[in-house]
């Protein structure tokens, strides 16, 4: 493939503002342009240039996206600090005493911002540069179905991919403008620990940081008009629900807030049987889901379709323009880093290689990195129909659990009636990490059977997947012929 004459030299390009009319824009003519360098789009442009293919690749603010700056990275390195508060208060059980944590937030912040820090040299122009991405900083925008411009800057390309994420979903309260409320795009840059956080919102993300503030000092509200965690498996949910709970976090279910009052200091006013209460915070969060991120890009002039979740797409990740891809959080499904990714691979194999490849969401596990965390991957008991087997162990089952003091939670495995793993949901601790295996038993449709025949190392957490899945087989032992069987055994030895 010729290499065009505008990106012989891989390089950071700073797109200007638009120069007067009469002067002709700069074009390039890439093969492939991605719009916003987050998970998604940095996972397409260095996989295009790992191919040789000529990539530009247009990012408005930070490179990395929301996962690197406001999401995943800051959330779990704070959810990690939390942790290590919590372990000194519950030290005792081990013989180790227990205190009170000290903890100085502004500390907390630091080991924030450098674990962001240690990892943005990843995802940085300079990298991306380096891998023959040609890197242009500013706000990208449609002209028409095969334009985009950025300031001055004319990009004409054989496929466009759009990667441009989403952005927090305020919900409208009356009075909520009216203060000062904080979002993930903020709630990390705190240097001091709230009083008293309200958060709105019962879903992961509100969760996370309600038991991460929790464990580093504030009280914690947590209010949620539906049922806190409703996408989970409620039995699991439950177990972790209760956890938060005992470590003093208020989670008001159920609960509709009527408006925010006040300044600097919110008031929240929700609805209690029928009455008003009023709950003072010192700081307010509202984790209330995500909106694609689709202003500015004037998708009409390119004929690019959405939908009220994003970009329509179909199951090739193309749009309604067959020369645009949509990717990752603004193309309106799951949204995950790992997805995010996984729309990557998929677009280059679409566009690079013409396979047919189709995005597959029944694969795709998620995880809620409280502690226990919460873990799922495929169908939910309720999803799964009537003819399935349900398969439990519990963690207190486990020596390891036993050993580390982590006896809270569960395994809960779908099967179809012939042992086919349809789903599995994880609550405890390291369900996270246990869940893996789980998902490659989703995607490539394995029995339960290769969980019973597997060997795994004792003592270790993962022993509670294979005793969920030799329970399959329990009721079997009953059957005559396996009886005839046992007895022969016994008679010989
Ligand atoms: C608090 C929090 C915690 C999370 N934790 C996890 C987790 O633990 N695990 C997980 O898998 N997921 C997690 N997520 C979700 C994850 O962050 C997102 O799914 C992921 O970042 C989506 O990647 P993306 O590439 O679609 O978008 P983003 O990463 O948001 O990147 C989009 C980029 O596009 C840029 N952009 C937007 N418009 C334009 C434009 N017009 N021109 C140029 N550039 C533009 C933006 O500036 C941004 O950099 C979390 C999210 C939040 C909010």
């Amino acid at each position: 493939m010729a290499r065009p004459e505008g990106l012989r030299h891989a390089g950071v390009i700073m797109a200007k503002e638009p120069r007067a009319a009469s002067r002709s824009p700069q074009t390039l003519t890439p093969d492939i342009c991605v719009i916003g360098a987050g998970s998604g789009g940095l996972s397409v442009a260095a996989a295009a240039a790992a191919f040789g293919v000529p990539v530009v690749l247009v990012e408005k603010g930070k490179m990395g996206g929301d996962c690197l700056n406001y999401g995943c990275v800051p959330s779990k390195a704070l959810l990690a600090a939390a942790k290590h508060a919590q372990a000194v208060r519950a030290g005792a059980p081990f013989g180790v005493a227990a205190q009170r944590p000290a903890v100085d937030f502004v500390k907390v912040h630091g080991h924030v911002h450098g674990v962001i820090a240690a990892i943005a040299p990843n995802d940085s122009k300079e990298r991306f540069t380096g891998l023959g991405v040609q890197v242009i900083e500013g706000a990208a925008r449609f002209k028409d179905k095969e334009t985009v411009a950025v300031g001055d800057l004319e990009i004409k390309a054989r496929r466009f991919v759009i990667a441009t994420g989403s952005a927090p979903a305020v919900p409208p309260i009356p009075g909520l403008d009216q203060v000062a409320y904080l979002t993930n795009e903020t709630v990390f840059d705190l240097t001091v620990c709230p009083e008293h956080l309200v958060v709105i919102g019962a879903g992961p993300v509100g969760l996370e940081m309600a038991q991460a503030f929790r464990r580093l000092g504030a009280s914690v509200t947590v209010i949620e008009a539906a049922t806190p965690l409703v996408n989970d498996d409620p039995e699991c949910a439950a177990i972790l629900l209760d956890q938060l709970a005992r470590e003093g976090i208020a989670i008001r279910g159920g609960t509709s807030v009527l408006r925010v009052e006040g300044g600097a200091k919110p008031r929240v006013v929700v609805a209690a049987a029928e009455k008003e209460e009023t709950i003072e915070a010192s700081h307010l969060l509202v984790a209330t889901g995500r909106r694609a991120n689709l202003d500015g890009l004037d998708l009409a002039a390119a004929r690019i379709k959405t939908g009220p979740r994003g970009i329509l797409v179909n199951k090739r990740l193309r749009t309604s323009n067959r020369r645009v891809y949509a990717v990752g959080d603004v193309a309106g499904g799951l949204q995950f880093t790992h997805v995010a990714n996984y729309h990557a691979g998929l677009v280059i194999r679409n566009v690079l290689f013409r396979l047919r490849a189709r995005a597959d969401e029944t694969i795709i596990p998620r995880v809620t990195y409280t502690d226990p965390e919460l873990a799922h991957v495929g169908l939910t008991e309720s999803k799964a129909g009537r003819r399935i087997r349900v398969l439990r162990w519990p963690y207190h089952e486990n020596d390891r659990a036993q050993a580390e003091r982590e006896t809270r939670g569960h395994i809960k495995v779908v099967t179809s009636e012939r042992g086919r793993v349809l789903g599995a949901t994880i609550v405890g601790a390291r369900a996270g990490e246990l869940i893996v295996p789980w998902t490659l038993a989703v995607t490539q449709g394995l029995n339960v059977r290769a969980f019973a025949e597997m060997v795994v190392p004792y003592p270790t957490f993962a022993e509670i997947g294979k005793r969920a899945a030799v329970s399959f087989f329990a009721g079997s032992l009953t059957k005559p012929f396996v009886q005839r069987i046992i007895t022969a055994l016994r008679r010989f030895g």
